[in-house]
């Protein structure tokens, strides 16, 4: 407790040092900074009227933010309130355009890597250390909202923008990331550049063969964009240790902190996904003619499977287990045929890595089997992707959390069970992630909403966990 009371004072003082003192006096007072923190603590109320300041002059421009947040939701292919922006675009340049303007008025120097992640950093005054960064994305699936992942480009520009106004300057760079392609839409491809960046071959190797539903490659794609050396993206890899942490805003796109009336979700896990196609094939045949007996049905293979991976998931016994069949087809689809063929695609997530492996092993056990007994060949199982798990750092945690409890906002701990960018950026670099409320927890569609006031509490609370981290 007193460790947890006295670190988190060197924080409090460092932040007020850098909004009032110079940088190069800062230095000196660093020295020995225990000593220090107690005197000016314990001296506070008295020496130093502006202290109180320098929280409330963490002022969120909401009504500004609010109307960048409509503004880009008009680069658009289809009517509002729905947004959709789909990688390469058309609209989806004309954002990252936008967002590279915004950069630049706030005075950060823009760079772009070779598959369009967009970089923004305000220089510390020790430029060599490595940065603290945050952001998110801005591509939104066909027909969804205008806040998912957008709350965490733009509000983490606003935070620099907060920080600035607030005279504070930052130790660490600040870095604001946006990332290409979280949504796999395209290319069927989620957090496409923040694999990249956490250094994924297997993914750069992929996109060399790659294209999208009309048949155009992804290079191709990435060139109309103007990104013009997509064909080697190894040059996107970041070295582990390329940030000192990494924080992204986001909305919860769950129901719990509207629910509880709670402000600020600190997330301290990410869910981890996996997921897996899967085929059966049977002889079909007349629904009329082949008798009962006579029968290998791919569509009861189907049915048999989905029910099979309900019953793999309960008996985890962690309410943390999740698994759903979210894609059942059957070939060929007609009421007087017995199915020939039928296609799964499952998802299943834990925060636990072997929890969420046992049930993939129980999902294929049972796969075999209901092939065995029913005849059927399974033609088809492919685990297409199998992510670990991130933890959130406990040193972000801790600042989040004090960074709440410093703005009077009430908060809880809780986990991610969407996964981010940031469960990629996990590999290379400490991670946090700030949750706030969306109206029913709705995202992906049209009605997705955050109110105003919220999302401005984010960005103050981005504000100060990212001004702490950059004094560490
Ligand atoms: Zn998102």
């Amino acid at each position: 407790m007193a460790l947890t009371l006295s670190s988190s004072l060197i924080v409090l003082l460092g932040f007020f040092i850098c909004n009032f003192t110079l940088i190069s006096s800062q230095k000196n007072e660093y020295d020995d900074p225990t000593t220090k923190t107690m005197e000016e603590f314990s001296g506070y109320p008295v020496h130093e009227p502006h202290f109180q300041d320098s929280f409330s002059s963490l002022s969120v421009d909401a009504d500004n933010l609010q109307k960048q947040i409509d503004e880009l939701s008009s680069f658009s292919d289809t009517p509002a309130p729905s947004v959709t922006r789909v990688l390469y675009s058309e609209k989806d340049v004309l954002a990252r355009r936008y967002i590279k303007n915004l950069m630049a008025i706030s005075g950060l120097s823009v760079r772009e890597d070779d598959v369009g992640n967009i970089f923004g950093r305000w220089d510390g005054y020790e430029p060599e250390l490595p940065p603290v960064s945050t952001g998110s994305h801005i591509d939104a699936i066909p027909y969804s909202g205008k806040y998912d992942g957008v709350v965490g480009v733009l509000g983490a520009i606003e935070a620099i923008n907060v920080l600035k106004r607030s005279g504070f300057k930052p130790k660490r760079s600040l870095e604001v990331i946006m990332f290409t392609s979280e949504e796999p839409t395209r290319f069927g491809i989620s957090c496409l550049g923040s694999r990249l960046l956490a250094g994924s071959e297997e993914l750069a190797e992929l996109l060399k063969r790659t294209a999208d539903g009309q048949n155009t490659s992804f290079s191709d794609a990435a060139r109309f964009a103007g990104y013009k050396n997509a064909e080697d993206l190894s040059s996107v890899f970041l070295r582990k240790g390329s940030y000192s942490a990494f924080i992204e805003l986001h909305i919860e796109q769950g129901p719990i902190l509207e629910e509880e009336a709670t402000s600020i979700g600190v997330v301290t896990a990410i869910a981890a996904p996996a997921s897996i196609k899967m085929d059966f094939e049977g002889n079909g045949g007349h629904a009329g003619a082949v008798l009962m007996p006579m029968r290998n049905d791919a569509g009861l293979a189907a049915a048999e499977l989905a029910l099979a991976v309900e019953k793999h998931v309960l008996e985890s016994g962690s309410i943390d287990t999740v698994g759903t069949v979210g894609i059942l087809e059957l070939h060929p689809g007609a009421i007087n045929s017995i199915p020939s063929k039928s296609h799964l695609e499952i998802d299943t997530r834990d925060i636990n890595e072997t929890r969420r492996n046992i049930v993939i092993e129980k999902i294929h056990n049972s796969a075999l089997a209901i092939s065995k007994n029913r005849k059927v060949k399974l033609s088809e199982f492919k685990i297409v992707n199998q992510d670990p798990p991130a933890l959130s750092d406990d040193s972000i945690i801790k600042a989040a959390e004090s960074a709440c409890q410093e703005l009077n906002l009430s908060y809880k701990k809780m986990i991610s069970r969407a996964y981010h960018d940031s469960l990629f950026m996990a590999r290379i670099s400490p991670m946090g992630m700030i949750f706030i409320p969306c109206y029913k927890g709705y995202s992906h569609k049209p009605e997705e909403f955050a109110a105003t006031h919220d999302i401005a509490n984010g960005v103050r609370v981005l504000a100060l966990t990212l001004a702490k981290l950059s004094l560490t």
